[in-house]
């Protein structure tokens, strides 16, 4: 494996196994690939694995066996999220200590009168000065500082958490880690300086930076790159039916996935192999062709 000397660019794709890469993913995969690489950085990949309630069986090892065929390269041992639990616990815990963090024992139910935002629900801090006993999530205290980050991509992002999603939840109710908790944690343990990944996760951003300052960590640079939608503007995702990636013809989609990109590859690379097709992407890749877009629709 590559070392992680000092300033050395890191990044990584952090797919949950909830479902087989979809076309979607695959594009994010690659943009997170291909801005490694050009950075002459490291490129982790990190199962979230945490949450078997959504997980798919099988979708782990579909998911390696794609990007294998596709042709990543990922550096050093594949990480799988459960393996840092004691992490996410020890965050947690020191969270708990210091009172940033507290018991909740509201339901779903409880909170159908709260008031909502862009974000979901506001949290109204129902359960902030009491002490839950019973089962309980843990939510991090916010306030209103602005939170604010200059995205790579879609320039300055700024929130003020009390007022637009409340306190939110790290631990939830069913005793499992949150994803802005154990992301955080694990981003900052890997060392990952840059995060591409797709623009649906940019709302949650300033949550894991205020993570990130309660636990003294490192705010990595952030890319969100835009969402690929169906020629009806309907995401890929699991909920609107993407299948998964073929694994036939592997050359086809992954340049049906760099045009999504905006790199658009010379026609005579249809008939390259793969190893040729990443070569080239490398040398042509350029983020900045993305900037400020929102969406893409796959047209092939
Ligand atoms: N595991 C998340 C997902 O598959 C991505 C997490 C991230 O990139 O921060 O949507």
């Amino acid at each position: 494996m590559q070392t992680r000397e000092p300033g050395r660019y890191i990044g990584r794709f952090a797919p949950s196994p909830s479902g087989p890469l979809h076309f979607g993913s695959l594009v994010t995969a690659v943009a997170s690939y291909l801005q490694a690489r050009a950075n002459n950085g490291l490129w982790l990949l990190r199962i979230e694995d945490i949450d078997p309630p959504r997980e798919q069986a099988g979708a782990t090892d579909e998911i390696l066996t794609a990007l294998e065929r596709y042709g990543f390269e990922w550096d050093g041992e594949i990480i799988l999220q459960s393996a840092s639990a004691a992490a996410h616990e020890a965050a947690l815990s020191s969270l708990l200590a210091r009172q940033l963090a507290y018991r909740c024992r509201c339901s779903r139910r409880d909170l159908v009168d709260a008031p909502r935002g862009e974000l979901g629900i506001i949290y109204p801090g129902t359960c902030r000065n009491g002490t839950a006993d019973g089962e309980a999530a843990i939510r991090l205290r916010t306030d209103n500082t602005e939170i604010a980050f200059d995205d790579l991509l879609q320039g300055r992002i700024v929130q003020h958490l009390e007022s637009e999603s409340g306190d939110f939840v790290i631990e939830r109710r069913d005793g499992l880690i949150a994803y802005h908790l154990a992301v955080v944690v694990d981003d900052e343990v890997q060392g990952v300086t840059e995060i591409v990944r797709g623009i649906d996760l940019m709302d949650s951003t300033p949550r894991q930076i205020w993570l990130q300052r309660l636990l003294e960590y490192r705010t990595p640079r952030y890319a969100h790159i835009p969402v690929i939608t169906h020629a009806n503007g309907d995401k890929f995702s699991k909920l609107t039916g993407a299948p998964g990636i073929p694994l036939q013809r592997v050359e086809q989609t992954l340049l049906e996935a760099m045009t999504a990109l905006d790199l658009r590859p010379p026609p005579e690379l249809a008939q390259a192999t793969l190893q040729d097709i990443w070569n080239w992407a490398r040398e042509n890749w350029l983020i900045g062709k993305l900037s400020g877009l929102k969406s893409i629709i796959k047209t092939a």
